[in-house]
């Protein structure tokens, strides 16, 4: 249930609701707005405890959350959810764009490609250094060396880095080198892991399951913050249709929904979207255009000979066309780069 605090309620009698309901044996957790304090409480149902604690001072009304996801919704926090990491706020005025590798290579691909991309307006750098693929065949990154490479890359060119992490086991490793863990389409519902990005207390990028529906990704980021950590940013990266001329089908309707169903800010990865280059671009401008909070995409300085991925990575002279391409996108909504 959630309960909100009138305006002038007291520190005091915030704590005392927040003891109330604590002794009851639920998960409390605040959310502070301009202008008042709403509670979550997580907990089994019970609607004499809903009476008694609408009864007490400072607190203006008392109401169950019919969605089964509850800290990620709207009904919790009104305001839109800022997530900062590095020189990037998610969530406001700015479109905010991941750019890099689908894997991380050598340092001559990682490098050339971060200060391209940071040069064209790139907040953060992506690229794995645990991928999952879908073949035990294919290359499977490089894994701790990935990961220096890209702190190396990192504090030179003044970028943030984003990569996943594929293993509960790996995610205070992979924290100790990256500002956001990525939490990838295929373990969406591991929820070991989510709960283990959630202790780390560290920003998460979700990526949306290729087959789960929005409640699902919502209850995913739900998994994460009932650890604390409210620092959430989905990621919607197409799903699973009947459709095979793409790789997945950008679900531009799900960007809208989640914006209204939730305050987490939201990307798209118009690159797995569509596993095809010349679609990057449009499917950009369609995600921004639908109310997205930035892009993540794939650039690499070679696709032609990329690891993985090469199909919908863009060489650097068309990363610089998709920068330009989402301007006028960008101005039409009212954010900036
Ligand atoms: C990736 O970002 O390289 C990746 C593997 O994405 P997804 O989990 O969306 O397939
Ligand atoms: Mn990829």
């Amino acid at each position: 249930m959630i309960i909100i605090m009138s305006r002038d309620a007291s520190g005091e009698e915030v704590a005392r609701i927040e003891e109330r309901l604590s002794a009851a044996g639920f998960g409390v957790h605040r959310s502070q707005g301009v202008e008042r304090t709403i509670l979550g409480a997580i907990g089994e149902r019970s609607p004499e405890l809903l009476s008694t604690v609408a009864a007490m001072a400072g607190v203006e009304k008392v109401v169950p959350i019919l969605k089964p996801f509850k800290l990620a919704s709207r009904d919790f926090k009104p305001e839109p959810t800022c997530v900062t990491v590095g020189d990037a706020v998610f969530g406001g005025a700015e479109a905010v764009l991941i750019a890099g590798p689908c894997a991380i290579e050598d340092e001559e691909q990682l490098l050339s490609t971060a200060r391209r991309i940071k040069a064209a307006g790139a907040k953060l750098l992506r690229g794995g250094a645990f991928k999952p693929r879908t073949s035990p065949y294919s290359f499977q990154g490089l894994k701790i060396d990935g990961l220096k490479l890209s702190q190396e890359v990192a504090a030179e060119t003044g970028l943030a880095v984003v990569t996943e992490v594929v293993s509960p086991h790996e995610v205070e490793l992979v924290a100790e080198y990256a500002q956001m863990l990525q939490i990838g389409a295929r373990n969406m519902q591991n929820f070991a892991l989510l709960q283990e990005v959630g202790k780390a207390k560290i920003p998460v990028l979700l990526k949306r399951g290729m087959a789960a529906t929005i409640e699902e990704w919502l209850m995913a980021a739900e998994y994460i913050m009932n650890e604390d950590n409210y620092q959430v940013v989905l990621c919607e990266r197409g799903i699973r249709t009947f459709e095979t001329a793409t790789r997945n089908t950008l679900d531009l309707s799900a960007i809208a929904l989640v914006k209204e169903w939730s305050h987490l800010p939201v990307i798209a990865d118009p690159s797995h979207a569509s596993g095809r280059r010349n679609l990057v671009l449009p499917l950009a401008r369609a995600a921004l255009a639908a109310g997205a909070d930035g892009l993540m995409v794939e650039v690499h300085p070679h696709p032609e000979t990329a690891l993985s991925d090469g199909p919908q990575s863009l060489n650097f002279a068309e990363f610089d066309e998709l920068m330009q391409g989402i301007e006028p996108i960008l101005a039409v909504m009212g954010k900036h780069l």
